[in-house]
């Protein structure tokens, strides 16, 4: 039976009777009818409705290659039919884990050698959580099990996962987070810089809350300090150049893990490989998942630095940790062709050297000078658009997102799919979007904001 026998209006109240969506008011859902998404093509999305939509998200950010490479369809189908499953528990495993690994340890930054495979970026947030800590027990210092993390960041939705990210909703329902996590300020300029602060100073101020965190809490009790290069879910919040190494200097200061969260940013959105290397950030774990089979398979990747390696295979004796579905084989395969594709097309130098500039500057020249927009940011493939109520005193909307989430329903207006996140609209599209894609995207947004004043 497929979905074609149902109509849009069978298939809304089937949904709204029996499936519960992530991250969704379901009173508000059950009033309005889900959007029911049918097919998509390269940058386009189209609904049940019959709108061609083009979608700035790429999915949830991890539609990195576009829609409808049927390459993967078949790259999918072959290995179901030769191999659906085997695990890499009890010394076996499959051979497509393997060529991946290797393909990413090949991509990745110099120090960063070893691959741990879940099924989301969730997962592998839980199992970097569990290696650093380890790591530490291993290393004769199990004292030291502080993380620090930051406000609004998103890890993941596990408890761990919540539990590492700042985001103060989902804490509040979390009853009982993880202990030994603290969070601290973001470098958020736009929002949170004082009068007169340069974006160096600001940056300079923002890595000293980590290291007041780790005086704080005893250099011998921090095991690592997590981020986002670019907090993405948060708003698309660009550090200023001075904060990065800043941050690095502390970490090896006072001997504390530097694990990256690239769940958004790997696998090209910032013009290079991973953040890491755009932003010259030397990690000890780098977390991925999104773009590594631009979504068409559930897959993860945490990549392991040699130093934290070494010590797991050396010192470590069995780690006890492990999901059915690690190094599943035909994510695995679909994930290798995927960042073959990646580098055969030249995806990433598109990014990086023409189109990247080009989606900010043109979101810029379109809506910068509109009264609803306090800032447009962007690298690479990533764009912030601040929506405030009043431009010279960057005064918000009420109730908070109030503006974002008019200007984002008009943008699904007209036909453009971008995300609200509080008073920010974030685009994050397919590194494939071309020119005229771009012009596209900055004439429907423009008719996005327009419509919202
Ligand atoms: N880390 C970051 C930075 C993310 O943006 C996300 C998801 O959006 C996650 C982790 C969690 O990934 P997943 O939803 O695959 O569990």
């Amino acid at each position: 039976m497929t979905f074609q026998n149902f109509s849009t209006e069978q298939l809304q109240k089937m949904d709204a009777g029996h499936h519960l969506h992530p991250f969704t008011d379901h009173k508000e859902l059950r009033d309005a009818g889900s959007r029911i998404v049918t097919h998509a093509k390269g940058p386009f999305i189209y609904d049940s409705e019959g709108n061609e939509i083009l979608d700035a998200m790429a999915g949830l950010w991890c539609v990195n290659i576009g829609y409808g490479y049927d390459e993967l369809a078949d790259v999918a189908a072959e290995q179901m039919r030769e191999l659906p499953y085997y695990n890499s528990f009890f010394k076996c495993t499959t051979p497509t884990p393997v060529l991946l690994a290797e393909k990413i340890a090949s991509l990745a930054p110099d120090n960063m050698n070893q691959v741990f495979f879940g099924s989301s970026g969730s997962e592998a947030n839980d199992t970097a959580l569990r290696l650093v800590r380890h790591f530490w027990v291993l290393e004769g210092k199990p004292e030291k099990n502080i993380i620090i993390s930051r406000d609004n960041a998103y890890h993941g939705s596990t408890v761990a996962a919540t539990s590492l990210g700042g985001m103060s909703a989902m804490h509040e329902q979390l009853n009982g987070a993880v202990p030994n996590i603290k969070h601290v300020m973001c470098p958020y300029y736009y929002g949170l810089a004082e009068e007169g602060e340069t974006e160096e100073e600001f940056g300079l101020r923002a890595a000293k809350a980590v290291e007041d965190a780790i005086v704080e809490a005893g250099p011998e009790n921090v095991a690592a300090f997590i981020a986002e290069p670019i907090q993405g879910a948060g708003g698309v919040k660009i550090p200023p150049a001075s904060y990065w190494p800043e941050i690095q200097r502390i970490c090896e200061k006072y001997d504390v893990l530097l694990m990256l969260d690239e769940v958004i940013t790997g696998y090209g959105r910032t013009g290079e490989w991973f953040a890491a290397q755009s932003m010259n950030i030397k990690a000890d774990t780098i977390t991925t998942a999104k773009g590594l089979t631009s979504g068409y398979m559930p897959l993860s990747a945490l990549i392991v630095g040699d130093r934290v390696a070494k010590t797991l295979v050396e010192k470590g004796g069995e780690f006890y940790h492990g999901y059915t579905y690690s190094a599943h084989p035909v994510a695995c395969a679909v994930g290798l062709r995927n960042l073959e594709i990646i580098e055969r097309e030249g995806m990433i130098d598109r990014v990086r050297n023409e189109t990247g500039d080009y989606l900010l500057s043109s979101i810029e020249a379109a809506i910068g000078d509109h009264p609803l927009v306090g800032e447009v940011r962007g690298k690479g493939f990533l764009i912030a658009i601040e929506i405030v109520k009043d431009k010279a005193s960057k005064s918000r909307h009420e109730p908070s997102g109030a503006g974002a989430t008019a200007v984002r329903d008009h943008a699904i207006a007209n036909n453009i799919m971008m995300r609200a996140v509080g008073d920010t609209m974030i685009m994050s599209p397919p590194l494939i979007w071309t020119r005229e894609h771009i012009d596209m995207a900055a004439e429907r947004v423009k008719a996005a904001l327009a419509g919202a004043l």
